[in-house]
């Protein structure tokens, strides 16, 4: 360890609010890619985001998830909704499986076709693709601290690195270290990180991430940080671990203390 200090974020929920975003994509993946017997695209279904999409947001770990429930929800017989949202969301991953293996879809696929969703926005108009995310400014005025103190910033996300470096880019955040789900899992990330640097905090928004990071030898020192600003679910709050802090909006320049 050379001492330097590195503060980590994830992307998705803790610098960026994209949730118009990941049903924009998600849906134009199942429209364009997908190919589905059992979707019919209106052009409506582009105008809001759904409700039963928001609640089960918090829930998803990678993209390609998100095409499968976006599929989920518009499906025309027995769609997802606010009726059996509670029942897939007690057996999520189970159901995640199941729903691919009965259509047959690879994870791969799926999050191939959200990759060339967002592509596809991208080379058309990058301008509307990019404001359909809300930064959190708070998160990238701290950034910008970090960055005077000397300390590097370094994003680990599960979106594919292109994107996240193409929206922060347009917000003037230039962090020294990207990366995105191409690069493993974010424990595995954290813990090579973990040798060369001195990790002064991560702000992450899925819980079950920062308690993988604190179990994990290698990492558990690594000060951890719920941003409650994010994607929670309603039990986050009340079972989070005590070496997990809950961290808001308004706290996040007591951190530059450390
Ligand atoms: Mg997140």
């Amino acid at each position: 360890m050379d001492g330097q200090k590195l503060f980590l974020f994830d992307f998705d929920g803790v610098i960026v609010d994209g949730m118009n975003e990941y049903w924009q994509s998600s849906l134009l993946a199942c429209d364009k890619f997908l190919n589905s017997p059992d979707i019919k695209i209106n052009q409506d279904l582009y105008k809001k985001v759904s409700n039963t999409f928001k609640e089960i947001r918090p829930w998803v770990k990678y993209g390609w998830e998100m095409v499968l429930i976006v599929h989920e929800i518009i499906k025309l017989e027995n769609p997802l909704d606010k009726n059996n949202k509670k029942d897939f969301i007690n057996q999520y991953h189970q159901n995640c499986q199941k729903i691919l293996k009965n259509n047959d879809w690879l994870a791969e696929d799926l999050q191939k076709f959200l990759d060339e969703s967002r592509k596809y926005q991208i080379d058309k108009d990058f301008e509307m693709w990019v404001n359909l995310h809300k930064p959190f400014y708070e998160v990238i005025s701290f950034m910008e601290k970090l960055k005077q103190e000397k300390i590097k910033t370094g994003i680990i996300t599960t979106k594919g690195a292109i994107f996240a470096t193409k929206i922060l880019e347009t917000l003037n955040i230039f962090p020294e270290l990207i990366f995105g789900y191409e690069s493993g899992t974010k424990t595995e990330i954290a813990k090579k990180l973990y040798k060369t640097y001195e990790i002064v905090g991560f702000i992450e928004d899925r819980m079950k991430t920062l308690i993988e990071i604190k179990q994990n030898p290698d990492t558990q020192n690594i000060p951890c940080f719920l941003a409650d600003w994010g994607y929670l679910k309603e039990s986050d709050i009340s079972t989070l671990p005590k070496e997990i802090r809950l961290l808001k909006l308004r706290n996040l320049e007591d951190l530059l203390a450390i």
